[in-house]
This record gives C-alpha cells, structure tokens and sequence, in this order.
C-alpha cells in the first residue's frame, strides 16, 4: 500500500524538457524565460502586470513594502492560513492584527472587518493594508471587502498561494478587486515552480516598484533613471531593495505547468464532487460552495462534526497517518504561535479561527490522484470515525 500524500505535483515529460532546454541556453537567470513566464501569467488572468518572485514570501514581503506598510504601519490578516501571510508585514516593522474567519467559507469574515473597522475607526487606528486569504483556494468575498476598502482607505493585498485557476464573478483571481495579489508556485500548491511566486496588479506605479524591490531596488532601463546613463554600463540604485528574483530555470517549469493548468483544475474539481459525494453519509463538515465563486481546490479540508461523532480530530488524523494516508492539517492559527503569543496574542481572541482549527483534516487531492486512491482515503476515513461505537 503506498504513501498517498495530501498534495503532489505533477510534472510531465514536456516540463522536463522546458527546464532542461533553459539549461542548455545561455541564461539560467534573468535570460527572457522570466518575462515569458510573466507575461503568460499576466495573459492568463487578465491583469496587467505580473512580477515573478523567488517565492511568495518574498512576494508578500515586497507587496508590502510598495504598497507603502513600514514601521508603525497597521495591516490585518486571517488567523488561518500560513505563517508567511501575517510574517510579512512584520518584516517591515507593522503592527499586525487579525480578522476572525467566517466559519463556513473558512476565509476572513466581512462581518467581522465591518466590526472591526468601525471600532478601529472610532480610535483612529484604521489599517494600511488588509491581507485577506483564499483559503484552500475558495476566493474570499473580495467585491465586500473592495468596497470597505475603498471607504476606509485601506490597501487590499489578496493572498492568493492557494487560488491559482480560481475564478470570483467569472474572472481569474488576481485580475481585480485587490491593489495586489500573491501566488505560490511551492511545490504543494497548484502550479509549481519548486520555489517561486507571482505578484500581479493593474497598478503600472506598484509594478515599476515590486521589479525594482526584487532585484536590490536597482534598473538599467534609460527611460527609468534619475541621473544620465554615463554610459551603457550604467545602472542605478533607487532604493533599498533585495534579491528576490525567480531564475529562468523555474520560470521555464511554471511555463510548462501553467499550460496543463485548466485540465489539472478540472481533474480537481472532478475529486472534489466526488468527494462530496462519497463523504456525504459520515460525521463532516465539508467545504462550502458558493455560486458566485470556483475553487481551485489546492485543499479540500473537512471538520469532524462533534455534535455527531465523539471521535477526536487527532485520533482520526492519527489512525489515517498509520494507513498511509497523508492527511494534514491548515491551519494552526496564526497567532497562537509562540512567536505571536510574545508580541500579546491570546487565546480565545479568534474563536472562529480556533474552532475551525480544533476540527479541520485536509484529505489528500491532486491531480494525478485516482478515483481508487480517493476511495481509499474514504474507507479509511469512515473507519476511524467509525471507532465512535467501540470505543
Ligand atoms: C504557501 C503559502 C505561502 C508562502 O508561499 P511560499 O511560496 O512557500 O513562500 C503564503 N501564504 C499562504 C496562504 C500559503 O499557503
């Protein structure tokens, strides 16, 4: 019986071959596979800009830094969802603080922004920057929190490393609503690029910056300097930036990949309704659909529903690992961490996040997954809750 992982990419003979051709040409970085790269991505969502990143930390990291978040500055995340999405304004000396998630989407609740922001408002500590987070790659409310945007004045920095193929009114996350969106092409996630990550915006200013904070905040482009070219050596620094570029070896890989990706998202889609379908009869919560919105399914993450199953998430996630199959677990909140319980934050402070997380097991899905394998992560599954009778 083999291993079934949680997620796995899937990477085809032709992606080989794009990466290998990279090797052998002149360029391993900074050649013209990047732009080619960007340029798809940018197609592919209907957005202006795209600016590859070595990964999306980085790209959070420097969203933030041109959206304008410094020391003092205040930004909002979700408590659930990865450590980078809150890691990044703290990067740039922010205050962070969290917006509880709404239980059933899992994402950041427009309700409770809405609460938050009128307080905040009250007290004159509104946000620079709000970090909402597609959580499992279900997009979040983004025309609501838009509009409190634009009523409150804050910045919308869209965390999308889950959300690649995934579509919000009929359009491709990261062509609208938000100031800046962030992908990751990690190797779990839905494309992959080993490391790696995009920021896409319609901003042509914000574009200008993330290029210039990706590479030491330096540019040759004779249109872009300060000062004269002394000659076509010539390059300048405009500010202080880093080296968070993605190589031409990565960008060849997502290329390849990004082609594969509406069949690799319908395959997706196909797993996730039959998991709905098989999951049905057991003790689940099982994740939300809303008709106005397409996940990209990078999760399907279910709750064992304790009113009618006494068996516990860790048992469960416990008997599932010891049959090989690899669940997991998204997310331990945020600011429960240790390093985020020393800068104040508390216990009970986001319940919803803390419920949900108590309850949650992501169940394997990717797309070279079978329908055999999927059955077998369900018998496994109704086995260990099963045990509620016996034990
Ligand atoms: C994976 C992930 C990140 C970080 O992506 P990297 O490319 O690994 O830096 C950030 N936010 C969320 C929600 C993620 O899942």
């Amino acid at each position: 019986m083999a291993f079934i992982p949680y997620s796995r990419q899937s990477v085809s003979e032709e992606d080989v071959a794009a990466v290998v051709a990279v090797l052998r040409s002149d360029f391993l970085t900074q050649g013209p596979t990047v732009p080619g790269f960007e340029h798809a991505f940018a197609e592919l969502h209907g957005v202006e800009h795209a600016v590859a990143v070595s990964n999306a930390t980085a790209g959070l990291h420097i969203a933030c830094l041109a959206l304008g978040v410094g020391p003092g500055s205040r930004v909002w995340t979700s408590p659930n969802s990865f450590l980078a999405s809150a890691n990044c304004a703290l990067y740039c000396g922010a205050v962070v603080d969290f917006v509880d998630i709404d239980p059933a989407t899992r994402n950041m609740s427009v309700a409770r922004l809405s609460e938050k922001l009128v307080a905040a408002k009250r007290m004159g500590v509104l946000p620079d920057v709000v970090i909402p987070v597609d959580f499992s790659g279900l997009p979040c409310d983004l025309r609501e929190i838009r509009g409190l945007a634009d009523e409150h004045g804050f910045k919308v920095l869209e965390d999308a490393s889950h959300a690649t193929g995934a579509t919000y009114l009929d359009k491709p996350v990261g062509s609208a609503w938000s100031d800046a969106t962030v992908f990751s092409f990690h190797a779990v996630k839905i494309v992959t690029t080993g490391e790696g990550g995009m920021v896409t915006t319609n901003d042509a200013a914000l574009a200008y910056k993330l290029r210039l904070l990706r590479s030491h905040g330096m540019t040759r482009v004779v249109e872009e300097l300060e000062g004269r070219a002394e000659g076509a050596w010539y390059y300048e620094q405009q500010l202080l930036g880093f080296n968070h570029r993605m190589t031409d070896l990565q960008a060849a890989l997502g290329t390849a990949q990004l082609k594969r990706l509406s069949e690799a998202h319908e395959r997706r889609v196909a797993l996730a309704a039959r998991y709905d379908l098989i999951l049905e009869a057991l003790p689940l919560i099982r994740p939300c659909r809303l008709p106005d919105r397409v996940s990209s399914w990078h999760l399907y993450a279910v709750e064992i529903d304790g009113d009618r199953c006494p068996v516990s998430r860790a048992r469960v996630f416990e008997v599932m690992r010891a049959a090989e199959i690899g669940v997991n677990v998204h997310y331990i909140p945020i600011h429960l961490q240790p390093h985020y319980r020393r800068l104040g934050f508390q216990v009970g402070g986001w319940p919803a996040a803390e419920h949900y997380y108590a309850r949650a097991i992501s169940l394997p899905l990717f797309p070279d997954m079978t329908d055999e394998q999927q059955d077998r992560v369900v018998d496994v599954l109704r086995g260990a809750l099963g045990e509620a009778g016996t034990r």
